[in-house]
């Protein structure tokens, strides 16, 4: 008899997108002629760069001749993308890496979903509330969860450290002991983003509890502020107890192609049951070569696109369209009188609902009054609740649509 993984049951379903998508449907079974603004989805919608797809364009010409036909590549990912890498997006900030700790993927939700399982079972993780819900569920399919609190909307083995406006959006560091401690900067869903300063409390409390952080920098690229940390390794001593995990997804309109690179420095060690110190890389090396056969060429070709010259003035206007319409999103709120956060460093902004409505009803407040379909924040977690998410990935003619409309909702 094949059994399950019990573990599954714990799971809460992808309640929060099925949802929306519901309440979306029946609003429109109901009002046909309705034309919904979605501002809820995190895709992107602005066509690849050009170079990306001249470089993706050779690659193909190359699998088509047997001299330069490629199969199986290396797993980790071919070196002249790793090159590209630690040259730009790292040596430039003053950090140097090893071309054996970075590992090329296709996406970091599965790297960051997968990561978990080269530590023990018994690992106690921490995660910001509210959070991009793969940190969760992962470890909930692991076993590491604990049962759910229908009450709490929360698991009970996981520490929760949550960012509201009371705190400013910056999390306290964890008042129980933890072992692996996720954080998402520039935030999803939030906006929001560490200091320099408040980063160095968690590197800090990290080697001090011998703990690993695990870096999502999927947002990097909409960074605008120059103090505003781009890598955790700016931050001194990160290299021992941080994993980086980039993503080619928003940076470069990769959110189909799938492209991205996760960085495990051997600084980074965790510990076997008799104490002693064991190399994470040495273990990703093998989760990775064991269960993932690499990243396409073509892929990668593109990827490596984005590096030169005119790839990298392409993906400046690419970001710097979506973070016009933040802008235009966030000022436009903020005009209204909404309490607005993130849109300044991030493709999201983070809305609190006026009125202290609940995040579900100022979501089919906004349906039914303005026609625009966003992400309640409880959705991410409780701390989220009484919070709704926008985000900057529509075309600019939406964007400035949905805001026109949203002066037109009784408040
Ligand atoms: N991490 C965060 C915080 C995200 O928001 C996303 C995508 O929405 C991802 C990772 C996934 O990125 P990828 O498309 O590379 O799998």
């Amino acid at each position: 008899m094949a059994k399950i993984n019990q573990n599954y049951m714990q799971l809460q379903g992808s309640y929060l997108f099925s949802e929306v998508a519901r309440r979306r449907n029946k609003f429109i079974s109901e009002n046909p002629n309705a034309s919904i603004i979605s501002l809820g989805i995190g895709d992107v919608t602005r066509p690849l760069p050009e170079a990306v797809l001249s470089g993706m364009h050779a690659a193909v010409d190359e699998l088509a001749d047997s001299v330069s036909f490629k199969g199986y590549g290396p797993e980790q990912g071919y070196e002249f993308l790793i090159a590209q890498i630690i040259g730009n997006d790292y040596n430039t900030r003053g950090i140097s890496l090893e071309t054996d700790e970075v590992f090329v993927s296709d996406g970091s939700k599965c790297d960051v979903a997968n990561i978990q399982e080269i530590f023990s079972l018994d690992t106690v993780i921490a995660v910001t509330d509210p959070v991009y819900p793969v940190y969760v569920d992962s470890n909930v399919m692991a076993g590491r969860s604990g049962a759910y609190d229908k009450t709490a909307n929360r698991y009970e083995n996981i520490v929760y450290l949550p960012c509201n406006a009371e705190n400013n959006f910056i999390p306290s560091l964890p008042d129980k002991k933890v072992d692996l401690i996720y954080l998402c900067y520039p935030n999803n869903p939030t906006g929001m983003t560490l200091s320099k300063e408040e980063l160095k409390k968690w590197v800090d409390f990290a080697k001090a509890n011998k703990c690993i952080i695990l870096y999502d920098s999927a947002y990097e690229a909409y960074i605008q502020e120059d103090d505003v940390p781009r890598s955790i390794y700016e931050i001194e001593g990160a290299k021992d107890v941080a994993i980086e995990f980039r993503s080619y997804s928003k940076t470069a309109g990769f959110t189909g192609v799938r492209c991205a690179y996760t960085v495990v420095p051997k600084g980074v060690k965790a510990y076997d049951e008799d104490g002693n110190s064991v190399t994470v890389r040495d273990l990703w090396n093998r989760r990775q070569t064991t269960k993932f056969n690499g990243c396409s060429y073509i892929t990668q070709k593109g990827a490596a696109a984005i590096y030169t010259e005119a790839g990298k003035e392409q993906i400046r206007s690419l970001v710097d369209y979506y973070m016009t319409n933040a802008k235009i999103i966030r000022e436009g709120v903020k005009s209204l009188g909404f309490e607005v956060y993130g849109g300044v460093n991030a493709p999201y902004i983070w809305l609190k609902t006026p009125n202290g409505l609940g995040s579900w009803q100022f979501f089919d407040k906004l349906l039914s009054e303005a026609n625009i379909v966003g992400t309640p924040g409880v959705g991410f977690g409780q701390s989220g609740e009484g919070y709704l998410r926008l985000t900057a990935f529509g075309s600019r003619e939406n964007t400035e649509t949905a805001v026109e409309r949203l002066t037109k909702i009784s408040l």
